[in-house]
């Protein structure tokens, strides 16, 4: 009986993983027309400097409108880029239209790619920044790119190639997610970085937990006095906004501001925003 069940268990989990794999098999073929068609569109989220108030720039964040399954997020698609090889591809494009994007906002404003961790390391990646700067004219100290922690401190040997040709640039480096990667201090004085973005599970409603404030006071102080500006991701509320505020960070992100914003609804956003302090939330579309 026992044997029975057994063998009845393995062959669902049998079907379920063909199920899946055939799922992910389908996704996959649907990924590489996704580019030629159109599908893929960048949603840009504001990051607005706590002191002043103001948008110092905007984050592009990859969305997939498939014909069929709806908005897709980067959580359902990126891995799967990452297998097929499809993300140099993608991510050359997120550069070019990020780029391309960022000429029609206010010059100080800056733009923000996330770079993958099966782009990091290529030459290619190299190629296609200096295209996507070359292309658009955006001056390079107004693009951003993101690294995750984690995957700086993976690939410690590339990382150091890779960012001395991006400072060569004159390309800014943003290490993302920080806070959730141990990093070893002494990495961080040798690596042409330009900013900490604090990870938001130290963030969104951290009022609460005296072991977060920790975390963030100590990221804040390793930041200040390496010269690295600060952004507090997962801004949710005027309250996580004062809590950010009062632990000194630069820059904060998140839904208080904004979601994600569709590339035409990003000028009238700027505006409206205007001289408003950064305790107002202002309307929000979700790309
Ligand atoms: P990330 O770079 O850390 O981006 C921040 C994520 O947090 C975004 O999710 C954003 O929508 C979400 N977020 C922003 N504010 C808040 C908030 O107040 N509360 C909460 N709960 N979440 C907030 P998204 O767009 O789903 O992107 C997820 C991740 O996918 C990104 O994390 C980034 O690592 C990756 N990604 C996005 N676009 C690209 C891309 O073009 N290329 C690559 N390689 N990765 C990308
Ligand atoms: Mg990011
Ligand atoms: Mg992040
Ligand atoms: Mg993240």
């Amino acid at each position: 009986r026992a044997k029975d069940a057994g063998r009845g268990t393995a062959v669902v989990f049998d079907d379920t993983m063909h199920r899946e794999a055939e799922e992910r098999r389908l996704l996959q073929e649907d990924l590489r027309l996704a580019l030629d068609g159109g599908q893929l569109r960048i949603g840009y989220q504001p990051i607005v400097s706590v002191r002043q108030g103001d948008i110092i720039g905007f984050e592009a964040l990859v969305r997939w409108h498939h014909p069929e399954r709806g908005l897709l997020l980067p959580s359902t698609f990126i891995a799967l880029a990452e297998e097929t090889g499809l993300i140099e591809s993608i991510g050359a494009w997120v550069l070019r239209q990020a780029c391309s994007d960022a000429m029609t906002w206010p010059a100080h404003m800056r733009v923000a790619v996330n770079i993958s961790p099966a782009q990091f390391g290529s030459a290619a990646l190299l190629n296609h920044v200096a295209e996507a700067l070359a292309a658009s004219g955006l001056l390079p100290d107004r693009l951003e790119l993101e690294i995750t922690e984690a995957l700086f401190m993976n690939h410690l040997a590339e990382s150091d190639g890779f960012l001395r040709d991006m400072r060569a640039l004159g390309v800014r480096i943003a290490l993302d997610d920080f806070g959730t990667g141990f990093s070893s201090l002494g990495y961080l004085t040798r690596f042409p970085i330009q900013k900490l973005k604090i990870d938001r599970s130290f963030v969104s409603g951290a009022t609460d937990f005296e072991n977060r404030k920790a975390v963030v006071e100590a990221i804040v102080g390793i930041a200040k006095s390496l010269h690295f500006e600060t952004t507090a991701e997962g801004v949710e509320t005027a309250e996580d906004l004062a809590w950010v505020r009062s632990l000194g960070c630069d820059q904060a992100q998140g839904y208080h501001f904004s979601k994600a914003l569709p590339i035409d609804h990003v000028g009238a956003f700027i505006l409206g925003f205007g001289n408003g302090s950064a305790d107002a939330p202002a309307t929000t579309h979700a790309a």
